[in-house]
């Protein structure tokens, strides 16, 4: 039912340009914002930087960050998590990938803190670029429900308009990635992308030894998808060094492709095993204690080089040659574990013991595992060099686009790396290369 005498108001939001679905690209999330094109200039060998107006509001504030300043301002994975487990840290930053970059032009004609009802008119008008997506009339229905196209059903009355609009904002807000802007990015950052791509080759082989090995959930697809594309992007590495926004769009195209794998999947598993914990190990440090770290792709890359060598390592052996006896009193104690967890974690250690007792095996299930590895050595083999890159290729790739491959290249500290490679797979339940190749005794 309308409500008579309520008089239309006007509800501008603006969006950002949308080219790939936000849910799909948690780990390029990075490139997303770095595509916000930094203020002055950069330094060679790199283009100056177009300065863009990425959202055509009038007046609304643009920033004029340096690459450091939008470097430090990215949000790292984990910090908002433990920054809530842990109080005493300082509360984070909002870091909604739209909201700081969703400003709305000043053309509501009433108050922010007007109280949105029933009936109310409200005109959406959505703006990308300087093209209208959106041009919507809507009445607030008498629930006090508003239907924006595209969108879910929201909320509206009861609230400001103000807080409506930053709700509508937000919900339209999508992870932009243009080649052309990206190339403008800092080196380390572009070639952060090659890294993260090139984990889905240990990420899939932990994957599908999971399912190998514990039966776990397997599905072939996303590793599928990403054969030709991983092709291409090696190829391209050095003009993605170079900054070619056509290899860079390679590698958004690649990235992309993770993306939809993971939703195929319904799992991340598909794009995040062994190498992924060892950045997380490095990001939740940087969350709890402050630790410096480096960008998420970066670590990757060199989680990436270093799961690889392991599963070189570990599918060199001879499995019949395997003392299992003397494997399983090589394991750690669960009191050991959680020593050293409690050392890492601290305030959070239950949590991070609860995830690794999750995937945890006794004498007798490590036992049985290993006897399952020796009898399905060969099939796991064959199976896995679907997965699997040469560790080499792999690093010479990242190189060449201008990332690291060892953990002394990274920002992180040497010795915080070199526990990463021992302790990250305590982090998460999900079994990767850094179990197996602790199980079989190889470092
Ligand atoms: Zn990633």
């Amino acid at each position: 039912m309308m409500m008579p005498g309520r008089t239309a108001r006007t509800l501008v939001a603006a969006m950002t340009p949308i080219a790939v679905p936000a849910a799909l690209l948690a780990c390029a999330l990075v490139w997303a914002q770095a595509a916000e094109p930094p203020a002055d200039t950069a330094a060679p060998p790199r283009p100056e930087p177009v300065r863009e107006t990425i959202l055509p509001a009038a007046g609304e504030g643009e920033g004029s960050e340096a690459p450091a300043d939008i470097f430090n301002a990215l949000p790292r994975f984990g910090q908002q998590l433990f920054a809530r487990a842990q109080p005493r840290m300082a509360a984070p930053a909002e870091t909604q990938p739209g909201a700081a970059e969703t400003p709305v032009p000043a053309s509501v004609p009433v108050p922010a803190s007007y109280v949105v009802g029933p009936g109310d008119a409200l005109s959406l008008r959505v703006v990308v670029r300087e093209w209208e997506q959106v041009a919507q009339e809507m009445t607030v229905t008498p629930e006090g429900f508003i239907f924006p196209e595209q969108l879910e059903r929201m909320i509206a009355a009861g609230q400001t308009i103000d807080s409506v609009r930053q709700a509508v904002t937000q919900a339209y807000s999508r992870i932009f990635a243009d080649p052309e802007v990206i190339a403008t990015a800092p080196q380390r950052m572009t070639a952060a992308g090659v890294g993260d791509f090139l984990s889905k080759a240990s990420s899939s082989a932990d994957w599908r030894a999971s399912n190998i090995l514990r039966d776990e959930y397997y599905c072939p697809r996303p590793r599928e998808f990403s054969d030709d594309i991983q092709t291409r992007i090696i190829e391209t590495a050095p003009r993605v060094g170079y900054a070619d926004p056509e290899a860079i769009g390679v590698v958004l195209e690649g990235l992309l492709l993770t993306g939809l794998g993971m939703v195929i999947a319904g799992s991340s598993a598909p794009a995040s095993g062994g190498e992924h914990l060892i950045s997380h190990y490095l990001d939740m440090k940087h969350a709890l204690y402050g630790t410096p770290n480096d960008l998420h792709g970066a670590q990757v890359g060199v989680g990436t080089v270093y799961a690889l060598r392991l599963w070189e390592k570990v599918l060199e052996l001879d499995p019949q040659a395997l003392d299992v006896d003397a494997l399983i009193a090589r394991q750690p104690t669960d009191e050991q574990v959680r020593i050293w967890v409690e050392d890492d974690w601290g305030p959070v250690a239950p949590e991070v013991l609860a995830q690794w007792r999750e995937k945890a095996l006794d004498a007798e299930g490590l036992r049985a595992e290993l006897g399952r590895f020796r009898d399905r050595y060969w099939q796991m083999r064959e199976l896995l060099s679907q997965d699997l890159l040469s560790s080499d290729v792999a690093a010479k790739a990242i190189k060449q686009a201008g990332g690291p491959v060892r953990p002394e290249e990274l920002d992180a500290p040497i010795d915080e790396c070199r526990k990463a490679e021992l302790f990250a797979r305590f982090l998460r339940n999900r079994f990767t290369i850094l179990d197996l190749a602790a199980e079989v005794g190889v470092t």
